[in-house]
């Protein structure tokens, strides 16, 4: 069983990135800038930005922090996407998710352009993905794609399963696995909280990837000798123990899953780290697009 590493990848592309800035300063190009609007105060939402605001500066990007408040009308905050949108300096900008109830998501999602889009969410990326054309793909999508390259992990032909549809994990990444492509070119089955028999479907897959956020959902018992098994899940548990007074738990349960596997992601150290080198990616894109 290979542990799929995505703290060590993550901090791999993450170097690579560092020194492309700095060729790119030398050479007197632009410096990638990203910008992360943030409502509310939402613990882990505080956290996942944070964290992209201090990987940005680690590599040498140019980054801006925008916080507003969760009482923020739905106008003033598309005022704000706009105000990004036409900053020639800024390269992409991404909207922490989930927003306050009062602002419609969707309406968010498709204000920012798609030239910026770095998480890869407007409509017209997604298409672009869909269709196999080059776009933003989805952060964590993108992020696991990179990690089966990294690790060359076979996906020619496998029935890879998805359990979970939400538009920033599950649905993305049952298209990526099914284009034709490397990795992909699988036999994708998405499924979701209405499926049937989903023990019996989850046995039968070579690629299991699970993104339902319900920790240690996924079991030994669920899952085939020498399957790969990717952890998208993350959920904070109370944990006394900790300084933090929680624990990150995946939604596979890694004790009776990773001895059967050929390749698994661990969680915490899987597929979050990812995550944000992927955006990083997006947003050196997204500058290289303009040259
Ligand atoms: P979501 O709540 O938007 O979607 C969950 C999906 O799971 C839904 O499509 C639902 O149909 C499906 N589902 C729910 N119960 C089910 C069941 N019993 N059987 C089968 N399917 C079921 O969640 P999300 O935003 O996709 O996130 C999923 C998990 O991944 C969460 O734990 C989240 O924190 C984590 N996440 C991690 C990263 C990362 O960077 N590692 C990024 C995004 C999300």
């Amino acid at each position: 069983m290979t542990i799929l590493d995505g703290k060590q990848t993550s901090a791999q592309i993450k170097e690579e990135l560092r020194v492309e800035v700095e060729e790119r300063k030398r050479k007197g190009l632009k410096v990638p800038h990203l910008a992360a609007i943030l409502v509310g105060e939402d613990g882990a939402s505080m956290t996942y930005v944070n964290s992209k605001v201090k990987s940005c500066k680690a590599i040498g990007y140019d980054s801006t922090l925008i916080r507003l408040d969760s009482a923020i009308s739905e106008e003033k905050l598309l005022e704000t996407i706009d105000e990004l949108n036409d900053n020639t300096d800024i390269d992409g900008f991404i909207v922490q998710l989930p927003l306050p109830k009062h602002i419609d998501e969707q309406k968010v999602i498709e204000r920012v352009h798609p030239e910026k889009d770095v998480d890869g969410f407007h409509p017209e990326n997604f298409g672009r993905m869909a269709l196999g054309l080059p776009t933003f793909i989805p952060a964590t999508p993108n992020g696991i794609m990179e990690l089966l390259r990294r690790y060359e992990v076979p996906t020619e032909g496998k029935s890879c399963i998805v359990i979970g549809r939400s538009h920033i994990v599950g649905l993305p990444m049952s298209i990526l696995m099914g284009l034709n492509d490397v990795p992909g070119n699988c036999t994708v089955t998405l499924t979701h909280s209405r499926t049937k028999n989903l023990k019996e479907i989850c046995q039968n897959a070579d690629i299991l990837i699970v993104a339902l956020g319900k920790p240690e959902f996924v079991t030994g018992e669920m899952v085939k000798e020498g399957a790969v098994v990717i952890d998208v899940g993350i959920t904070r548990v109370p944990d006394e123990t900790k300084k933090s007074g929680f624990r990150l738990l995946g939604d596979v349960h890694y004790d009776s899953v990773a001895p059967r596997t050929s390749f698994i992601t661990p969680v915490p150290g899987g597929v979050g780290p990812m995550t944000i080198a992927s955006l990083l990616q997006n947003t050196l894109k997204a500058v290289k697009r303009k040259e």
